[in-house]
């Protein structure tokens, strides 16, 4: 999407070798307009494929999901982080490691709100080693849902979590931008001429 890879390029920082910083626009402070604009995107990914429900993770998927849910008009539910992993009769839960905090979080989805009978979009802001997909996807087979496809707003494609889905037997994977290196701090994305 040439709107959001405009907006790398002009906002986002590489702070580390493999880490882009997006905090004026996506994870911190938020641009409403392009964030719906993303929205709409995923939603035309992803027309006419019954999706019934979308799945997020706290705290950086919400918004490009709420906006997506918006634009498909279906609700958004996300996993809420915590600390250990208690099983429950209540949830389903999943552990993901977290790729930028290096430690691992339980995620959890009250069981009211997915059930066997949903469609689910996942959707999560970054695309790195793929543990927060995998973890929704393994909450999203809990509930023995269906999973439609994965929409990611940045995919760092030098990484192995597009791989890493796929091997896990997610589909449908869209990326609205594919970052295909970082190079002398600049970022290089997938489609680039080289
Ligand atoms: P994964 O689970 O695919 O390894 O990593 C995805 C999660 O890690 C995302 O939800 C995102 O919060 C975080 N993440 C991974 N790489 C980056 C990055 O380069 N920049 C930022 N801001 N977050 C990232």
């Amino acid at each position: 999407m040439k709107a959001l890879e405009q907006r790398i390029q002009e906002d986002g920082r590489v702070i580390e070798p493999d880490i882009l910083k997006v905090d004026s626009f996506l994870n911190h402070q938020i641009d409403p307009v392009l964030m719906q604009e993303m929205g709409k995107e995923f939603a035309r990914l992803f027309a006419n494929q019954g999706v019934t429900k979308i799945l997020t993770v706290e705290a950086s998927g919400i918004a490009p999901a709420v906006m997506a849910g918006l634009a498909l008009d279906v609700p958004v539910v996300f996993a809420r982080k915590s600390k250990s992993r208690i099983l429950s009769d209540d949830a389903f839960t999943a552990d993901v490691y977290s790729f930028t905090k290096q430690t691992s979080n339980a995620i959890r989805i009250d069981k009211r709100f997915l059930s066997a009978d949903d469609h689910v979009l996942l959707i999560d802001d970054f695309l790195a080693n793929g543990q927060a997909l995998l973890g929704l996807k393994e909450i999203a087979d809990q509930a023995g849902a269906t999973i439609v496809g994965a929409g990611i707003v940045i995919e760092k494609s030098f990484q192995p979590g597009r791989q890493n889905a796929i091997d896990a037997g997610l589909e449908n994977i869209h990326s609205l931008a594919r970052i295909a290196v970082f190079e002398d701090g600049q970022v290089k994305f997938v489609n680039e001429e080289a």
